[in-house]
């Protein structure tokens, strides 16, 4: 027998139909956004049905952050951490590291996780609809999938983009290299790396292939990495990405990439610093060249002009803050909106759709500042509110008061390899209400989520300087900055 699932007013619903058209939801793209909205949906009693061609979970699950991303930053923090065993007393000759091992139980792992989505949505009675979906030229909005039509009075863009690659015509050889999606494909950890790109997919892959032992050069445009960034960061960062090794190009970009006999890439760089002549130089020996240029919007094979769906001039879906699009009872959230490119902005985004449309809550609609942010970079970058220079813009110089501090974390105090932990605090107005904080070093990863609760509730530096610090650890330079 079926189980009997409540409606939102509590009375029992029958079972789902198999009649395309008898759906409240339809969701297009099983990642962080549409899985989330479509269970909340479900949870709150409509009847939901999701669109998705490849494996559930999307791209943080099965080519990006949560998972696969994370466990080969936690690989790479081993690999730095062995270096400071003996200053710690042990003895730790002979460690050799296996690509392929932690390349199985992570692949085994991410599995394991799409199974999981499967069997949630199974048991939140979501129809699972496997193919691209794309709108029909029908007068209601109405969806096509592998020559089916479906429809509902609600339908929900959660499609998510895609890594770009600069065409053959612009760099001639550029589509011999690989993307972000490449990269856990890898079978081997690859010898000689150049990576392309200064945004945090750039830095964070060029973190893991340099400290797992690949030697790494990143292609930069112009001097420094995460250019959208506070400038204590991008500039520390940009700095301890040479610290450990990764060759910085600055200035530079790929003119042409050729492929030698032997299968290895020759990449000519074309490097033009302001000021000098530009210079042609070509690295040899090439077994990895990977794009992280940018990312693309989902929307273009979805036919959104059939419906009136406004897209940006990159593709992205115009949507208002309760993600609604130009066209009634269609909305969009996620990646394909362009906006915070982050799995938990998706999700939250996906929920609180969920609740304004199934769950009564008429105002529900995600607040998109003061959004915490991390680089998985070596060390970790934390950064949430705004940057110092976006603080000016807004407030005027006269009304904003910078706290920085830069110091080395206890942890080096016994070993020879040393990293500092720089942090920043941008307040703002008489009472000095803290808007940015900003630090890169040991721990910042786990350190920014509890500041950001602080933040979002408009703590001031004198809440921070109140808040007895915890010793001995780097959290407590927040609350001791003078
Ligand atoms: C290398 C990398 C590292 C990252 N690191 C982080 C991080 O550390 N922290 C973080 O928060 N975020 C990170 N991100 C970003 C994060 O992965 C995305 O913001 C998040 O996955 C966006 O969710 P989404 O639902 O919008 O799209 P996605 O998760 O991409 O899901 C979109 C889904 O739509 C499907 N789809 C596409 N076209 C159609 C169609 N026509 N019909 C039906 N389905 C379709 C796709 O197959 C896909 O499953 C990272 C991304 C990458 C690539």
């Amino acid at each position: 027998m079926l189980p009997l699932r409540l409606a939102r007013h509590g009375s029992p619903l029958p079972p789902a139909p198999m009649a395309a058209a008898a759906y409240e939801l339809l969701v297009l793209g099983g990642g962080s956004g549409g899985l989330a909205g479509a269970r909340r949906a479900a949870e709150l009693g409509a009847r939901v049905a999701l669109v998705e061609p490849r494996r559930l979970g999307g791209t943080c699950v099965s080519w990006g952050p949560g998972d696969p991303c994370g466990v080969m930053w936690n690989a790479a923090v081993h690999a730095e951490l062995i270096h400071d065993h003996p200053d710690y007393g042990f003895e730790t000759s002979g460690v050799r590291f296996n690509w392929r091992t932690i390349k199985e139980k992570r692949d085994a792992y991410v599995r394991r996780l799409n199974e999981i989505y499967e069997n949630n949505l199974n048991k939140a009675h979501i129809d699972i609809i496997h193919g691209y979906g794309k709108f029909t030229a029908d007068p209601e909005p109405t969806i096509e999938v592998n020559g089916k039509k479906y429809t509902a009075p609600h339908i929900l863009i959660a499609t998510g983009g895609f890594p770009s690659v600069p065409p053959d015509s612009e760099v001639p050889g550029a589509s011999l290299g690989i993307t972000s999606d490449g990269f856990f494909e890898l079978e081997e950890l690859p010898r000689r790396s150049v990576i392309v790109g200064a945004g945090y997919i750039a830095v964070e892959i060029a973190g893991i292939l340099s400290t797992l032992g690949s030697k790494s050069s990143l292609l930069i445009r112009r001097d420094k990495v995460l250019r959208t960034f506070d400038s204590l960061v991008s500039t520390n960062c940009t700095q301890e990405l040479e610290n450990t090794g990764v060759d910085v190009w600055k200035h530079s970009r790929v003119h042409a990439v050729t492929k030698c006999p032997s299968g290895l890439l020759e990449v000519t760089v074309m490097s033009s610093a302001p000021g000098h002549k530009p210079v042609m130089e070509v690295i040899r020996d090439v077994d990895c060249l990977l794009w992280a240029v940018g990312r693309e919007p989902n929307s273009k094979d979805l036919c959104l002009d059939r419906v009136g769906v406004e897209v940006d001039a990159r593709g992205h879906v115009v949507v208002d803050k309760f993600q609604n699009t130009s066209r009634k009872g269609v909305y969009a959230v996620g990646d394909v909106c362009g906006r915070a490119l982050l799995t938990p902005v998706a999700i939250a985004a996906g929920r609180k759709l969920a609740h304004r449309l199934f769950g009564g809550q008429r105002d529900a609609h995600l607040d998109y500042s003061n959004i915490p942010t991390v680089v998985f970079s070596h060390p970790p970058i934390g950064t949430v509110g705004l940057t110092e220079d976006e603080a000016i813009s807004t407030h005027g110089k006269d009304n904003v008061k910078i706290y920085t501090t830069s110091f080395t974390p206890l942890y080096h105090a016994v070993t020879q390899r040393k990293v500092k932990c720089v942090m920043k605090l941008v307040c703002a107005g008489k009472e000095e209400k803290v808007v940015g904080l900003h630090m890169q070093g040991l721990g910042c990863d786990e350190m920014l989520q509890g500041f950001a609760v602080a933040i979002k509730m408009g703590a001031t530096k004198a809440d921070f300087d109140n808040t007895v610090a915890i010793h001995p650890t780097s959290a407590e330079e927040l609350v001791t900055m003078r």
